[in-house]
């Protein structure tokens, strides 16, 4: 399969590639899929990626045409996602739920990251190597999400005397939050970007999970009985979820 990346060529030839081309500005991954009955090509808006999933047996010289075809549905697709934000000095990003302004200062006296509550202007204060402060910052948020998941799973889970064997924070863009069968509590970092209702609402999900491995009746009433104010912040995830993953350091390859 040969794809065009700039004037380069790139030739994709094992399982699971993943590529990025330049001229569209995205990430290509290929995903050969054992249940694909035929070709499909999809743009996940969280990722920015152009996925193509092949059946097994198909060619991937086939699979490179396809997507030379549909290229002009690509690109319109990619138009129209809202702008990835970097973070970089004097950008704006919230912060659970408030909009801040980063600050780069560049300053060596002191490493350690900080909120600056002047009333007109809320400021996330990066200080140390610029060229690191984006990388600083992202280690700090998930922290900072770390801090918060811990303190809100503690607070739902003691009542039901129930504990979360871990509690992992990644940066994951398919699940806000996931429950393994372990009892291990994983969740996205950007969760730190949203008001801390919906933060609260994530965490009673997954807890609730520890005692429902499922999505029914049973689950919800559980939801409900521990988060009661669970239907705003779903509607906040689906609304406004997307928005978070535009946040982030500068996409690299
Ligand atoms: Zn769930």
């Amino acid at each position: 399969m040969m794809i065009m990346n700039g004037r380069r060529a790139i030739d994709l030839s094992s399982k699971t590639r993943s590529v990025r081309i330049e001229d569209i500005g995205a990430q290509l991954e290929v995903r050969r899929h054992p249940g694909a009955r035929r070709l499909t090509l999809r743009v996940s808006r969280t990722r920015r990626a152009v996925i193509v999933t092949l059946p097994v047996q198909c060619d991937l010289d086939e699979a490179g045409s396809f997507l030379n075809r549909h290229m002009d549905w690509v690109r319109a697709r990619l138009d129209s996602l809202p702008n990835h934000i970097p973070f970089e000095d004097s950008a704006s990003m919230p912060l659970r739920g408030v909009p801040h302004t980063i600050s780069f200062t560049g300053s060596t006296r002191s490493r350690l990251i900080s909120i600056d509550k002047r009333p007109q202007r809320t400021a996330i204060i990066v200080p140390g190597d610029k060229d690191l402060a984006a990388k600083r910052l992202t280690r700090w948020l998930l922290e900072e999400a770390k801090r918060d998941l811990t303190v809100s799973v503690e607070k739902f889970a003691r009542p039901l005397s129930l504990q979360a064997k871990r509690i992992a924070v990644r940066d994951q863009t398919s699940r806000w939050g996931s429950c393994s069968t372990t009892g291990g509590l994983s969740f996205s970092w950007r969760l730190i970007l949203a008001p801390s209702f919906v933060l609260d609402y994530v965490a009673a999900h997954e807890v609730a999970h520890l005692v429902e491995m499922n999505h029914g009746p049973r689950f919800w009433a559980l939801v409900k009985k521990i988060c009661p104010e669970f239907e705003s912040a779903k509607e906040w995830l689906q609304v406004l979820g997307p928005d978070l993953h535009r946040y982030g350091p500068a996409r690299g390859n």
